[in-house]
């Protein structure tokens, strides 16, 4: 039989996409190398030594970091709450105010100008919405 013209290509195309997520879910443990040569088939001897993976992979850390909640915004939304929880009457509502998303009704309440509006702009909606939720069943 004739197999000529139907060798498979050496890896497959638009891969990087796909190895990209490979490293982003679960791909930062172990030898970043050792993973991406298995990926196109290879098995190699043992892991580099030298890639994130292989030393310690913290490549995300940073990351993590950035999306912190200062536990001193408590009081101060507390005591924003006393005054203007009837604007403010449900998690998502502070939420928002601390997303830095504005609303009519934030906006009639003039809050827009207030020092805790966007003050938690960096971190993402639903971590915001999960301490507010905390933080007033502690309250
Ligand atoms: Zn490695």
């Amino acid at each position: 039989m004739n197999t000529r013209g139907k060798r498979k290509p050496a890896y497959p195309e638009n891969h990087s996409g796909e190895t990209g997520y490979l490293f982003q879910n679960g791909g930062a443990e172990g030898c970043h190398t050792v993973i991406l040569a298995a990926h196109f088939g290879e098995v190699l001897d043992g892991p580099c030594g030298h890639c994130s993976g292989c030393q310690g992979g913290t490549d995300a850390a940073p990351a993590r970091a950035a999306v912190d909640i200062p536990d001193k915004l408590r009081e101060p939304l507390k005591a924003l709450l006393a005054e203007k929880g009837e604007v403010l009457d449900t998690d998502r509502a502070i939420t928002r105010l601390l997303c830095g998303i504005s609303s009519p009704r934030l906006s009639r309440a003039r809050l827009g100008q207030h020092p805790l509006f966007g003050a938690l702009a960096e971190v993402p909606f639903a971590r915001v919405e999960a301490q507010v939720a905390e933080w007033l069943g502690g309250w």
